[in-house]
């Protein structure tokens, strides 16, 4: 008999484990069942999203999905200013070059969510996914799921929760609850950039440009089709961006004027980029607590957004759920080819992913703490300091390294930037008077 496994939600990490449960050709029957109605009923997939080597990328190798990938990867989207309200750029990283992608040098390339998406889906056989199957219970004792339309399946020897941020599968394992991060915000797309807003476009470059002052946050981010997907980010109360959204409706100019509303005294040239928007989504944004973990329960497990759910401010989020999936994959083939016991591989999944969600929670956190400071452009590029040390392995503590201030050295450049850039406005609107 073959193994039997329920993927709860066709997400980024679902569809990776599914993928990769059937290239190891294991004895493995494979049931996903998702939410949305079908491949393409959800109006927008989200916005883009950068690999790294060792999670996002790895999975999608394993997967056999490497040439495929490189279609869609975009290593010039690697391009990255960071920025603050003067529209004074504090850092600018240039796009690497392609190469490192063969190399496994450290490289973040980037990929609209809906491209990876669409390539995962069509990687799976089809006849395996069900869709508008709204998981709604668990029952512990029977194994049997309930969907909203009343009708259930089951029991699975495994059941395993990919279903995001409001998992249906968490309750089962803990009482664990996604807390609101403090932080929402709204997201639109400039479509037309290069033809209609041209210095615009050339500002914002080929990648991300990211600005922080005042404890808010302005995101520009080039995407596959050469659109830009805006976010305006603000430590407002959970309810704030869904009720402007709902309040104005189809109403855009009003809604603009209401989010531009929280950035006074922000350069005209960064609050262009709501202005030239459009199709605002609010995004309240929800996170897990920081090392939360469950007591393993035979039969079930959780991957990706369902077991440990961050804001997006580190960019681990897709790359952590397709390494779950990576991790949970290879577990399981392991046990299967050698007849070991499947709870058992689970079980070192989950103690292997908890630490690891821990690390990348850590990380985001420390992002997210540093944008929610006045000086945040700054503690933001001090916080990232951290953040590529650890991911290209290095320990800024240890070695030659220790010696080296690394993170004083950024706060004073930064901070010297910033000035600058402020003296000059200054000096500048002094001029025009
Ligand atoms: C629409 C969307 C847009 C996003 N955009 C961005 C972005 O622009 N930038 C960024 O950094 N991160 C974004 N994220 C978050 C990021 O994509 C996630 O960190 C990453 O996708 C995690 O993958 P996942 O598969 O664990 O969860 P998800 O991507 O959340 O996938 C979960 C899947 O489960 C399905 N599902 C949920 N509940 C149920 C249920 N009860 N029954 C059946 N199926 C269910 C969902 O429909 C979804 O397909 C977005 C997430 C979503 C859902």
């Amino acid at each position: 008999m073959p193994l039997s496994v329920a993927i709860i939600g066709a997400g980024p990490s679902g569809l990776t484990l599914a993928r990769l449960l059937q290239v190891t050709e294991i004895d493995v029957s494979i049931t996903i069942f998702e939410r949305d109605v079908s491949p393409t009923s959800r109006p927008s997939q989200g916005g883009t999203l950068d690999l790294h080597n060792d999670t996002g990328l790895a999975a999608l190798k394993k997967a056999g999905l490497w040439d495929e990938a490189l279609k869609h990867l975009r290593y010039d989207g690697e391009e990255l200013k960071i920025g603050d309200k003067n529209a004074t750029v504090l850092l600018h990283h240039r796009e690497e070059p392609k190469s490192k992608a063969e190399t496994g040098e450290y490289a973040r390339p980037e990929i609209d969510r809906e491209l990876l998406r669409s390539m995962l889906l069509q990687s799976v056989k089809p006849k395996i996914i069900q869709w508008g199957k709204v998981l709604q219970a668990l029952e512990p004792n029977t194994g049997v799921l309930t969907f909203r339309d009343q009708s259930t399946a089951g029991p699975f020897d495994l059941v395993i929760g990919a279903d995001g941020a409001w998992s249906k599968v968490r309750p089962l394992l803990t009482d664990i609850k996604p807390q609101y991060s403090g932080i929402c915000g709204f997201t639109s797309f400039i479509n037309n950039v290069n033809d209609e807003y041209p210095e615009m476009s050339k500002m914002i470059g080929r990648g991300s440009y990211f600005v922080y002052s005042d404890r808010k946050s302005f995101t520009a981010q080039r995407m596959g089709d050469e659109s830009v997907r805006i976010a305006a980010w603000v430590m407002k109360d959970e309810k704030y961006a869904s009720d402007v959204v709902a309040k104005y409706g189809k109403d855009e100019d009003a809604l603009k004027q209401e989010i531009l509303g929280n950035f006074a005294d922000w350069s005209p040239d960064i609050l262009r980029w709501t202005q030239a928007s459009h199709g605002f989504v609010a995004w309240p944004l929800f996170e897990l607590p920081v090392g939360q973990f469950w007591e393993h329960k035979k039969g079930y497990t959780m991957i990706g957004d369902a077991a440990s759910l961050m804001t997006p401010f580190a960019g681990e989020g897709v790359n952590k759920a397709m390494k779950d999936a990576l991790e949970l994959a290879e577990a399981l083939e392991v046990a299967l080819k050698s007849d070991r016991d499947i709870d058992e591989a689970v079980k070192n999944y989950e103690q292997a992913m908890f630490p690891r969600a821990t690390k990348y929670q850590q990380c985001t956190l420390r992002n997210k703490n540093a944008l929610c400071t006045e000086n945040s452009a700054v503690n933001v590029l001090v916080a990232f300091v951290d953040m590529v040390a650890e991911e290209m392995g290095y320990d800024l503590q240890k070695g030659w390294l220790a010696w080296v201030p690394v993170k004083t050295t950024m706060y004073y450049y930064a901070s010297s930037r910033q000035t600058l850039g402020q003296s000059s406005k200054t000096l500048r609107s002094l001029f025009r008077r």
